[in-house]
């Protein structure tokens, strides 16, 4: 195995993004508060101001100062003079037969993150990526090749979600916010590129934004953030944004998982489940997902089946079977259908959810594992050609 970093590069993280202290998306309320302070709005008009003006972001979806019209001519002349209201921009927007939507999206920099919109009966789910790429290396994953560039700024994740509403058409008419139950995009998952709790602060902030009752409104209980198993900030997660947790198990031996999830040679088996166990918000409504991606002759016996059982005995869990995703150059098969059944049935028999995740959007490469920036694929087929040729 070639050694991998599995801690992030802080300094590659941390660089500042341009044109991020002006833009007014991704910022909490208090921040908003002090920002429109230091541009001069008085005091005592504060919170009034910080509740129009997010109103209008997040609510309604308008990008242009000169649209805000409850507040004054010359405020808003102020506003548009001294701030912005970005998104990420996108790049290109491929539709699949099953009618998922992938948008690559293009954000400071030039990089460049995936987006994935997945309808289903009566719900639809948006998939976020948190990082340009991802530090971590597990080695079944397409976005694990790709090395980490950048964490994504709060307001380029909470920018995934606005500019996927745009594009369903999904901004209320005014006074008419839908529920949560009627909308196009009702359910957001954080299993884009990227580790989220690898970039904690922005990921928190962002879906805070999403989840504000005056703006996009989403319920926590409809947010579900997936985790390799960053057992620090594991806790966190429960206190700080609420969320629902899902966690990127995939193995029942350390060996294995030590293989299919580096990280796991930071913090075990036994250490993460010790961190499952003390989630603060664990019970029978609010179940922690484990995710198991299916591997030919890897992880799929039922020696494993049973195993995987005894491990998470004693707590409230669902476990999500994931056929494994193709990518080019993969060294993993996919269990045949049959062995797939076959462990779901025996850990449906001990008395846990076991559903297999249909495989959404595979003809335009928008399934779980399968994302990576278009150009570092270019990029990859180069080196792949001139392999081939010899040169
Ligand atoms: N970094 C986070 C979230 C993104 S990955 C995490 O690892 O949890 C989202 C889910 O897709 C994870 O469970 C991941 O293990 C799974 N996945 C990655 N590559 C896959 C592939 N090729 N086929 C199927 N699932 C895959
Ligand atoms: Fe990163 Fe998650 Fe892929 Fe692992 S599975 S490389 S943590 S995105």
């Amino acid at each position: 195995m070639t050694d991998t970093p599995i801690t992030p590069e802080v300094t590659a993280l941390a660089r500042p993004v341009p044109g991020e202290a002006r833009n007014l998306v991704g910022k909490t309320r208090d921040q908003l508060r002090a920002m429109l302070l230091a541009a001069g709005t008085p005091e005592r008009q504060l919170r009034m101001r910080v509740g129009q003006i997010w109103q209008w972001i997040y609510q309604k979806g308008v990008r242009d100062f000169a649209q805000m019209t409850n507040l004054a001519k010359d405020y808003r002349a102020m506003l548009a003079e001294t701030f912005t209201i970005e998104l990420p921009e996108v790049v290109t927007r491929q539709v699949s037969e099953d009618g998922t939507r992938k948008y690559l999206v293009r954000v400071a920099g030039g990089h460049e993150v995936e987006t994935v919109y997945i309808p289903e009966e009566g719900r639809g789910t948006l998939c976020i990526s948190s990082q340009v790429g991802c530090t971590l290396t597990c080695s079944f994953c397409h976005t694990g090749t790709q090395r980490l560039v950048r964490n994504l700024t709060a307001a380029e994740i909470v920018g995934q979600i606005m500019l996927v509403r745009d594009d369903l058409g999904e901004w209320p008419a005014p006074g008419r916010a839908p529920k949560n139950e009627t909308r196009l995009l009702s359910n957001i998952v954080l299993m884009g590129m990227g580790e989220p709790l690898y970039n904690f602060e922005a990921v928190r902030d962002a879906m805070k934004i999403a989840m504000d009752g005056e703006g996009i409104s989403l319920s926590r209980r409809r947010i579900t953030l997936s985790t390799s198993g960053v057992v620090p900030e594991i806790a966190r997660t429960a206190r700080e944004i609420g969320c629902m947790l899902a966690v990127s198990f995939h193995a029942t031996t350390d060996p294995v998982r030590d293989r299919l999830v580096p990280i796991n040679r930071k913090w075990n088996i036994a250490a993460l489940l010790a961190a499952l166990r003390d989630y603060p918000r664990l019970s029978n409504s609010e179940r922690i997902t484990f995710e198991y991606v299916m591997l030919d002759g890897v992880n799929d016996s039922d020696e494993d089946a049973r195993r995987l059982v005894k491990l998470i005995a004693g707590i409230p869990a669902k476990i999500n079977l994931i056929p494994f995703n193709e990518w080019p150059g993969a060294p993993y098969r996919r269990s045949p259908e049959a062995r797939i059944r076959a462990f779901a049935d025996i850990i449906y028999k001990a008395g846990y959810a076991s559903p297999i995740r249909t495989p959404r959007g595979e003809d335009i490469m928008a399934a779980c594992g399968q994302l990576k920036s278009a150009t570092e694929r270019a990029r990859r087929s180069r080196r792949e050609i001139a392999a081939e040729a010899g040169l």
